[in-house]
């Protein structure tokens, strides 16, 4: 007969008297969530009778130009009005319904498939050839252009005029894609390494430097569209989908929603900034990046 070990009762009655208390502290944390939903910062991502619509993917597209069919593009960013349609007809076949920006910030109130269309820099064939198509197919989509070319009636942009009307139409929400700093810095020769693409710092830039060339410019860009459009842009497009740690409390605090240009799916429950964005060319069919 071996020793019997001998059992530790006081430890055991020290547990038991520990579980009520537990138990009780789960129940306030469930009956918690049941009333005011689950928080994720400072939006609501799950409440009683709603399904939790932020979990699903949100596929993000990238556009820039379109064209007439039977025109040849002349770069990756351009896509003709078949190609759009084509791209169209199966985001409705799919049944996936396009979001704005905007309705990012309500994620509980999303549709479970859904799609953001978006077209950069702001050209005027977004206006003639884009907006009677999304008209046609009650489709929305979000045009971020670089709003100095606006500001300087640049032939082959969008118009004041033209934004307005297409904003006022409910289909379209207008972002910023900054005022003026859609360029890449000539590249050192020698050294790769010191490049400054759109709101990129330079090397050795002070900060009065960066904030009158970079800090200044975004402020601009979101002062000109409110002014202009009566309502504060929500989503600021990254040139280049390059981001600037120095720039991003700015635009983090003017701008509810950024994207980038990297492909991916996005996923809202990390948040709504610097999401992933899918690039649409001619040879890049929608199944790829909308299920
Ligand atoms: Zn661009």
């Amino acid at each position: 007969m071996g020793e019997e070990t001998p059992i530790p009762t006081a430890e055991i009655r020290k547990t038991l008297s520990a579980q009520p208390l537990a138990g009780l502290g789960l129940f306030a944390l469930f009956a918690f969530c049941l009333l005011f939903g689950i928080r994720y910062g400072d939006r609501v991502i799950w409440k009683l009778g709603i399904e939790p619509r932020i979990w699903d993917p949100l596929p993000v597209l990238m556009y820039h130009s379109v064209i007439p069919d039977g025109e040849s593009a002349n770069d990756a960013m351009t896509v003709t009005e078949g190609k759009l349609r084509q791209d169209f007809d199966y985001i409705l076949e799919t049944g996936n319904i396009p979001v704005l920006s905007r309705d990012l910030l309500d994620p509980v109130s999303l549709p479970k498939k859904r799609v953001l269309i978006t077209f950069d820099d702001g050209y005027e064939n977004n206006y003639t050839l884009l907006y009677p198509i999304l008209q046609e197919y009650g489709f929305k989509a979000l045009i971020c252009p670089i709003v100095g070319k606006i500001d300087s009636s640049d032939p082959g942009f969008c118009t004041w005029d033209q934004l307005r009307e297409m904003a006022a139409s409910g289909l379209v929400e207008i972002g910023s894609h900054t005022y003026d700093l859609h360029h890449e810095d000539p590249q050192p020769p020698n050294n790769p390494k010191k490049w400054a693409d759109g709101i990129q710092r330079r090397p050795k830039e002070t900060d009065g430097e960066f904030q009158t060339r970079v800090l200044d410019d975004l402020q601009k860009s979101y002062d000109r569209l409110t002014e202009e459009l009566g309502v504060s842009p929500v989503c600021f497009a990254y040139p280049y989908g390059k981001a600037e740690k120095d720039a991003q409390a700015l635009i983090d605090a003017l701008f509810p929603v950024s994207l980038m240009t990297w492909e991916d799916t996005a996923d809202l429950a990390k948040g709504t900034r610097r999401l992933p964005r899918c690039t649409v060319t001619m040879d890049s069919p929608l199944f790829w990046y909308v299920k």
